[in-house]
């Protein structure tokens, strides 16, 4: 544990704390802010994406969790008439190469990539 002073107040307080005590300063949420990402509670999640795009990829799961509604309605659509049309084989097997490729390319995104790219602030 450790003082360090705070950038607000120029108060020394413990490293451990979550906010300076004087002044409510709080330095994890002033680096999330310089870099443009919403709070901590308020972010997506790497684990759930990659989830939802395993297991909901044939309803768009993942493009709604992340934001592309568009996409995610289109996903659906396409899904839900090729079940009515009978051709669910051709159009879930092109769904599923696509969340294939989206699956890795969430996968291999590290944690500073996935922020930036789905947790900015609007
Ligand atoms: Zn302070």
């Amino acid at each position: 544990m450790a003082l360090i002073k705070c950038k607000e107040c120029g108060k020394q307080f413990s490293d451990m704390a979550e906010a300076c005590p004087n002044c409510g300063y709080n330095p994890t949420r002033a680096k999330d802010k310089a870099l443009g990402l919403k709070p901590k509670g308020e972010r997506k999640s790497k684990a759930v994406a990659l989830l939802l795009t395993f297991f909901l990829f044939w309803a768009g799961g993942d493009h709604f969790y992340l934001g592309n509604i568009g996409t995610g309605v289109i996903v659906l659509i396409a899904s839900g008439i090729s079940v009515v049309i009978g051709l669910y084989e051709f159009v879930l097997f092109a769904v599923a190469l696509i969340a294939c490729i989206n699956f890795l390319r969430i996968a291999c995104m590290s944690s500073a990539d996935f922020d930036q790219t789905y947790n900015k602030e609007i």
